[in-house]
């Protein structure tokens, strides 16, 4: 165990130091844009857009009638065989009053 220097041990901390800021990459990326966004003065909910997409009917405005959470299995399948109109059919979304959006929350505070 002789033949390893200090400078080695260092050497070894340091590429995995780096592995580990390699695997943390996208997380870290994830902050900055969000700090980044915030530094620059941008509203970090909507990147200063003022409006959100609705998480029930994910923007579109309409969500398909039956569906317990508006989406389910079934109706993805439907879609992709293109029969959609004869089995499911569209309603106003009601959480977003058929909008697709609200007003971001962070940005009608102000
Ligand atoms: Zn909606
Ligand atoms: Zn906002």
């Amino acid at each position: 165990m002789d033949n390893i220097t200090a400078s080695e041990v260092a050497g070894l901390g340091v590429g995995t130091l780096l592995l580990c800021a390699t695997i943390a990459a996208p997380k870290i990326d994830a902050f900055f844009s969000s700090s980044q966004r915030s530094s620059l003065g941008m509203c970090k909910k909507c990147g200063n857009l003022r409006r959100l997409a609705c998480s029930r009917c994910k923007g579109t405005g309409s969500v398909k009638e039956g569906g317990i959470f508006g989406i389910n299995l079934a109706d993805d399948l439907y879609e992709s065989f293109g029969n959609r109109e004869s089995k499911v059919k569209q309603i106003a979304c009601i959480k977003c009053q058929a909008k697709g959006y609200f007003s971001c929350p962070e940005c009608s505070k102000v």
